[in-house]
């Protein structure tokens, strides 16, 4: 079969590699009909993460059941399914009390040996272990590239409300308007979010933020201090999401959340940063922090997705053959494209 693979940095190749086989009795093997190019592949892509040559890429997936083991229920043989970009054991402490996103036996798709050696789905077929957990059936008149965002960007941006318990009426800021601050923009007026304020500097994805219900604030030509002290009659928001992982980003989601607010910080972040802490505990503001539980949310997501609440296919700019995907990884790195939608 043939499978995305990374080679060096700024160089991945379509090659041809052994068919996956079941190795474990809740395993699944998936047909791949659609793969998703993400930011994270990026930081592969641009070997930023440790991962051998010839190593599989890609961890966004559609596609159907070939074949399951004998423990594996949630889905048979010919289902058109979606899966998480990563596995859980669903035994362990974290997945006993819901934090699949901290399982100890946790494997990420398509990262090398450092996150579990799992072979991406940048490929004709992937192992998928774990599949109860990892595999969701695709509900009918959902398409292969909107149910690609389920498991992976929408979860994500989903998390970053409901974690920071977004409710009717609130008043949301989002800073960073990527796949996943749109994303989070859609989830939180899903969620009823009475003003959502969505913060960028690229005109297209402001324009998108709008078209979907939200108040685009400029970063730098706008005033989104000022903004939002208008918008909430100088009290703050109540939740201020971070979908950027800078400090400045950071920072700026500190100073827009309203006392005893929350400030939601889904960019991701490995090494220190600084930020005012003294600002934060006066405002007595909280903080949620890390991975999405995208397993906890694969559901209500589809929910969601399947009922039109949640829409991401304005989010798809690209479609491409797997075999271009050299071509498509370039494409992305030069932040040309929102979501480039993969097809075996
Ligand atoms: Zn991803
Ligand atoms: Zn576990």
């Amino acid at each position: 079969m043939r499978a995305v693979t990374f080679q060096a940095p700024h160089e991945v190749r379509v090659e041809d590699k052994p068919e996956p086989e079941l190795e474990a009795a809740d395993d699944a093997i998936v047909r791949v009909d659609a793969t998703g190019v993400c930011g994270s592949d990026l930081h592969i892509y641009h070997g930023r993460v440790q991962i051998d040559p010839g190593f599989t890429i890609g961890h966004e997936f559609v596609g159907t059941v070939l074949t399951a083991g004998d423990q594996v229920t949630s889905v048979s043989e010919g289902d058109r399914v979606l899966g998480c970009f990563h596995t859980a054991c669903g035994r362990c402490f974290f997945c006993m009390r819901g934090w699949y996103m901290k399982c100890d036996e946790a494997r990420v798709f398509g990262h090398g040996a450092t996150l579990g050696s799992l072979q991406g789905t940048q490929a004709e077929q992937a192992l998928v272990p774990t599949a109860n957990l990892t595999l969701r059936r695709v509900p009918e008149g959902v398409s292969d590239e909107v149910a690609l965002f389920a498991g992976d960007v929408m979860g994500t941006g989903y998390h970053s409300i409901t974690a920071a318990g977004v409710r009717a009426g609130d008043l949301v800021a989002v800073l960073g308007l990527g796949p996943v601050g749109l994303c989070a923009a859609q989830a939180a007026l899903a969620a009823g979010a009475a003003h959502v304020v969505a913060i960028d500097t690229v005109e297209e994805r402001l324009e998108m933020a709008r078209s979907f219900g939200a108040e685009p604030v400029h970063l730098t030509e706008g005033d989104p201090r000022g903004y939002v002290k208008k918008a909430t009659g100088g009290r703050g928001v109540d939740v201020a999401v971070d979908a950027v992982g800078h400090p400045d980003a950071l920072e700026l989601a500190i100073r827009l959340a309203r006392k005893c607010g929350t400030v939601s910080v889904v960019g991701v972040y490995a090494e220190r940063v600084e930020v005012h802490m003294g600002l934060a505990w006066i405002k007595s503001l909280n903080m949620v922090t890390g991975h999405a539980n995208v397993i906890a949310h694969v559901d209500p997501v589809l929910e969601l997705i399947a009922a039109g609440k949640l829409d991401p296919s304005p989010l798809v700019t690209h479609h491409m053959p797997l075999d271009d995907a050299a071509e498509a990884y370039e494409l992305y790195d030069k932040r040309e494209a929102l979501k480039i939608v993969l097809t075996p």
